[in-house]
């Protein structure tokens, strides 16, 4: 067995911090192992314990895994945010040997006054998250950096604040149910921008939207930029689409034309309410669930109505994280009858 040849501590005092934070040095190295751990001590002892403990369940996590004669290289660094009373902390693990390579994130915040902690699996989250929200901070990496998105829970929590989820070109065979399933599991309400050709083929699927309270909204028939047709292939695209939704005893209220192109002169004749979006996704561009989720939480504001595709897995994946997130941020889920409503 090997024992680390060279060990050494650094202490380093941080004086423009009034809270006195230390940053403190564990480097151990031999030929095969790299291992720097760097990390705050602060004046909170409850919290240096947490701290200490964190870096204890990493470390035994690679010791136990990989036997000392493996070459490995193990970093361990804590990145903190000073809040009010809050002091906000992403622990960062590097790990790296002969045959595996990862970097896994431990966000968690303590606030001094209370002396009370907050941590991932506190909001139920697990550390596969490269986005966290703590309930007090969105947190997220970007160019090997620390972002820090403060975040009051007390003031939204009073403040109502509401959006819409918007999902277009359904129904989709695979995605849409997924979707549903999400919706019910929640008990939130959504709209749906229909297209008309798919409604025939998919009528469970549109029966389930109806039974499960959400607003249906047509979206054409065909999906055509509506600006490249006449008038009455306008109207006649709207017509099949409120054709089909009929058998289902549907009439929508709402029409959102195709990559929300318009002017007001080609729906002049149209009976009904012309909804486009506020935040759009970008789900169809991105195709990516944490990218679309980052978007989404980023820029997210009250009273928005928010573009999404229900034929998209990465959407879906997306949904799976924004619902619960947005909920503990105090969002609550509309339809955009409801949002139009809240509005006026
Ligand atoms: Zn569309």
């Amino acid at each position: 067995m090997k024992r680390f040849i060279i060990c050494f501590f650094l202490f380093i005092l941080c004086s423009c911090n009034r809270n006195e934070i230390y940053i403190k040095q564990n480097l151990s190295m031999d030929n095969d192992v790299y291992e720097r751990i760097t990390y705050p001590v602060t004046p909170y002892k409850e919290l240096n314990r947490y701290i200490d403990e964190l870096i204890l369940s990493i470390t035994n996590k690679y010791h136990d895994t990989f036997q000392s004669d493996t070459v490995y290289e193990l970093q361990i660094t804590f990145d903190y945010y000073e809040q009010e009373t809050t002091l906000s902390f992403l622990g960062t693990s590097y790990f790296k040997s002969t045959n595996n390579e990862e970097t896994n994130y431990y966000p968690f915040t303590y606030d001094y006054l209370n002396k009370t902690f907050k941590t991932l699996q506190d909001i139920g989250l697990n550390n596969n998250y490269d986005y966290y929200f703590n309930g007090t901070n969105i947190y997220y990496v970007e160019n090997n950096e620390l972002q820090v998105i403060p975040y009051t829970n007390e003031v939204s929590k009073t403040t109502s604040k509401v959006i819409a989820l918007t999902f277009d070109d359904g129904p989709n065979r695979r995605i849409t149910p997924k979707i549903l399933d999400l919706l019910d599991e929640y008990n939130i309400k959504a709209t749906f921008f229909l297209i008309g050709k798919q409604i025939d083929e998919n009528q469970e699927i549109v029966e389930r939207m109806l039974a499960s309270g959400h607003q249906i909204g047509n979206h054409t028939f065909t999906h055509h930029n509506i600006l490249k047709l006449s008038d009455d292939e306008i109207l006649a695209e709207l017509r099949k689409t409120d054709e089909a939704l009929s058998k289902l005893n549907y009439t929508p209220t709402i029409f959102r034309p195709p990559y929300g192109s318009y002017t007001k002169e080609c729906v002049s004749d149209i009976s009904k309410t012309v909804i486009t979006w506020d935040l759009d996704s970008r789900d169809w561009e991105l195709l990516d669930a944490n990218k679309v989720y980052k978007k989404v939480m980023s820029e997210v504001k009250n009273n928005d109505i928010i573009l999404m595709h229900d034929m998209y897995e990465s959407t879906y994946e997306a949904v799976k994280r924004l619902i619960p997130d947005l909920l503990e941020a105090g969002y609550e889920f509309v339809t955009v009858e409801e949002l139009l409503e809240i509005r006026e």
